[in-house]
């Protein structure tokens, strides 16, 4: 464990290297905050990276994107399966490079034994310690660095390899031996005042229902508070100064109370020696941002205290393995036959009149994409002929026997925790990932895709200089199967109780959008609450959902304008 070193009458690290203490600090801006989807997924705070799960892959992909793999400070591991776990080793080998190791430096780090500070910490499931030090063991690897790795342990279980001296790899750190609390969960797996540069999200975790222990991660900003007010507290502590360094411990630097004001967490009020009592500064109200990052697991958790640290998630990223799409978005079938037997020009007339009306309609939570009438079991959606109940009904019955979870299991505990945002990965290999030219978020549906077979960034492709291509058919069907399965979760999420979870604002029935990961997407999470913008992209991007959505069920396809194209059918 690392001890907490900060007294809060010692000058703190930022006042040490500050040039002139006395200088009113600006109010900072909160930590830019953007989730990259490599791996599980990648947290960037700025200058400061944490990766969740490292798939084989995830090394080339983190070389291919925009993070520096040099700022990767902490590693959490959901769980052991292969495929979230192969990479770490690589990643470690990139980050900590052995190339420059000198014997010297390798004698120093064996010197320094169990006194050894990592560079980076690793969390996860019992079994990684081993796993880790017995891959660079057997790969006799060696690093310029040294990591640690800590365990998380569940009642009634042990770690899987001590950090004695004899035990520890000559690049290895001591690592902490975390035993889940009574209800189950793991706290302050990071404690909120170390986090490195920019002081204050903690980590907690727990319990997730998997075919092997799997691991989900909470992180928490703490709650804003307004700035302190230097104008009054820097004359009151100077006009203090002699007395303050009279105390037992003395306390040498007066101004460093106020950052004892402002650390974590928040600390009683300090009486000045001339009485008057000086207050921590004040929360404004507002929620810190929580991330909720999720391993492979079947349908939210079933442990109370973990649902309760997920609550108020200001984004929520879950697995999404399985999902039935209904018939007419599967196939298409139903537009190719109308579309063959030549009704072009009354079908046109047709959905243009549809679409006006649908128009209308906009900004009311019942759209066509949005399921209703549902049914609780299979025997009562078979009793009602409805197929596509059925299927669901069977498909989240098989997904839940593999530890895995459908779009209804991640609508409902999204709609359960009140999450601002969601966004769902690990797809089975039924949906294959669309290929399109952006990071963003919310790509239009009719947009130009990749010209490489795999999604790449926007910048790997202005490098590459190669024109984007025209969407096709079969990649706006790749499109629109993802975006029915994400529609099946917003349906769920924005829910029955949709009044209750609305998002407070203008328009009333404001829906929220699921997003489906895809390799380098970029979520970014400026604030706890949906930002204005943020609003705005959705609804944009909701209108286009429904055109598409709409059209493609109907008619097996969608009208596609381009700068300076003439509008192109692209469907059957
Ligand atoms: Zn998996
Ligand atoms: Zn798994």
């Amino acid at each position: 464990m690392v001890e907490r070193t900060h007294s809060p009458f010692m000058p703190s690290h930022e006042e040490r290297m500050s040039p002139n203490p006395a200088q009113p600090k600006v109010k900072k801006a909160p930590t830019p905050v953007s989730v990259h989807f490599l791996g599980t997924c990648s947290v960037d705070f700025g200058n400061n990276i944490w990766l969740f799960d490292a798939a084989d892959g995830t090394n080339n992909r983190l070389h291919q994107s925009s993070l520096r793999m040099v700022n990767i400070s902490r590693i959490f591991v959901t769980h052991m399966h292969a495929d979230h776990v192969l990479g770490i080793v690589a990643i470690l080998a990139v980050v900590m490079s052995g190339v420059g190791q000198t014997p010297e430096g390798l004698e120093r780090l064996r010197k320094q034994g169990v006194n050894k500070k990592a560079d980076i910490n690793i969390y996860g499931p019992v079994g990684l310690r081993e796993f880790i030090r017995n891959i660079f063991r057997i790969t006799t690897a060696t690093l310029t660095g040294a990591f640690a790795v800590h365990e998380l342990i569940p009642e009634g279980s042990q770690p899987s390899a001590g950090c004695s001296p004899e035990e520890l790899h000559v690049n290895e750190a001591v690592g902490r031996d975390i035993y889940a609390n009574a209800e189950g969960v793991w706290e302050t797996i990071v404690d909120e005042a170390l986090f490195k540069g920019n002081k204050g999200w903690s980590v907690n975790a727990g319990p997730l229902v998997h075919r092997v222990p799997s691991i989900g991660y909470v992180l928490k900003e703490p709650d804003p508070t307004h700035p302190l007010d230097h104008q009054r507290l820097i004359p009151l502590l100077q006009a203090n100064s002699k007395a303050l360094a009279a105390m037992d411990p003395p306390i040498k630097h007066p101004l460093s109370v106020l950052s004892h004001l402002t650390s974590l967490p928040r600390p009683p009020p300090f009486t000045l020696p001339s009485g008057e009592v000086l207050h921590p500064p004040e929360p404004t109200g507002e929620q810190g941002r929580k991330l909720v990052i999720f391993g492979d697991c079947s349908g939210g958790t079933p442990n109370k205290a973990l649902q309760a640290l997920c609550s108020n998630a200001s984004l929520l990223i879950h697995e999404c393995t399985n999902a039935a799409i209904p018939e007419s978005v599967q196939k298409g079938d139903k537009g190719r036959a109308v579309r063959a037997s030549g009704l072009e020009q009354s079908l046109e007339k047709k959905r243009d009149k549809e679409f006006e009306l649908a128009a209308k309609d906009r900004g009311v939570a019942r759209e066509p994409w949005v399921f209703h009438g549902r049914h609780d079991t299979l025997a009562a959606a078979v009793a009602a002929e409805d197929e596509f109940e059925a299927k669901r009904i069977q498909v989240r019955k098989k997904a839940q026997s593999r530890g895995h979870s459908t779009p209804d299991d991640v609508g409902e505990f999204a709609n359960t925790i009140g999450a601002r945002r969601v966004v769902v990965n690990h797809f089975s290999a039924m949906f294959p990932s669309p290929k399109y030219t952006t990071n963003d978020p919310f790509p239009s549906l009719l947009s130009r895709m990749s010209p490489f077979p795999y999604p790449t960034t926007s910048a790997a492709y202005h490098e590459a200089n190669t024109p984007a291509k025209p969407l096709h058919p079969s990649e706006l069907h790749l499109r629109v199967i993802m975006q029915s399965l994400v529609n099946q979760i917003s349906a769920a999420w924005n829910g029955r109780d949709c009044e209750d979870h609305a998002v407070q604002g203008p328009e009333q029935h404001f829906v929220r959008l699921a997003v489906p990961s895809r390799d380098f997407m970029v979520i970014r999470v400026p604030s706890h609450e949906l930002t204005e913008h943020e609003m705005d992209t959705m609804r944009e991007a909701r209108e286009e959902i429904v055109y598409v959505m709409k059209s493609w069920a109907d008619y097996g396809g969608a009208w596609v304008e381009e700068d300076g194209e003439e509008k192109r059918w692209v469907g059957v």
